[in-house]
């Protein structure tokens, strides 16, 4: 992902969790919060445990279950994604427009993942082709691998 100003992505985030969660009656705990900025490290898919190593370092009690409550209540409240081509976690850039699963671009190189957030004809064409099969979907993901604009070669140079 080309260089930007990445804490103004966590401190959007951030802020997006606390309206989600004050609208879901649910608590954004000093812990949780911390594991939604790991999350947040930046545009790849972080897994658990990576996240317990980077917990720790002001956590020093956390164990996996500690990451793993976490990462569920953050799932819950559509705060973050799993990644499961990767077993990964990556930060949902647009949390407050509720959705379940996510398309999903990810590039085999640098490992960056984007969320292609304007999905509603892509979302309509697959609820239509499983409707047709008589298929009642609870929630749709789809993981797209290849290579970013970047690491193709086909940035702005
Ligand atoms: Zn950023
Ligand atoms: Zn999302
Ligand atoms: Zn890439």
């Amino acid at each position: 992902m080309a260089i930007h100003d990445h804490q103004a992505c966590v401190a959007h985030a951030v802020a997006a969790a606390e309206r989600v969660c004050e609208r879901h009656g649910a608590r954004l705990t000093e812990l949780r919060r911390r594991v939604l900025e790991l999350v947040w490290t930046r545009h790849q898919p972080i897994t658990a445990y990576e996240l317990l190593d980077l917990l720790k370092a002001d956590h020093r009690s956390a164990a996996p279950p500690t990451v793993y409550r976490a990462l569920e209540f953050l799932l819950e409240q559509g705060l973050i994604h799993r990644i499961e081509a990767l077993n990964a976690f990556i930060g949902c850039p647009d949390p407050e427009r509720l959705h379940r699963g996510g398309y999903f671009l990810i590039c085999n190189r640098c490992r960056s993942v984007e969320e292609i957030r304007d999905n509603a004809p892509l979302r309509e064409a697959i609820r239509t082709a499983a409707a047709s099969r008589g298929f009642a979907a609870s929630s749709s993901m789809i993981e797209m691998q290849g290579l970013c604009r970047e690491c193709s070669g086909g940035g702005s140079a």
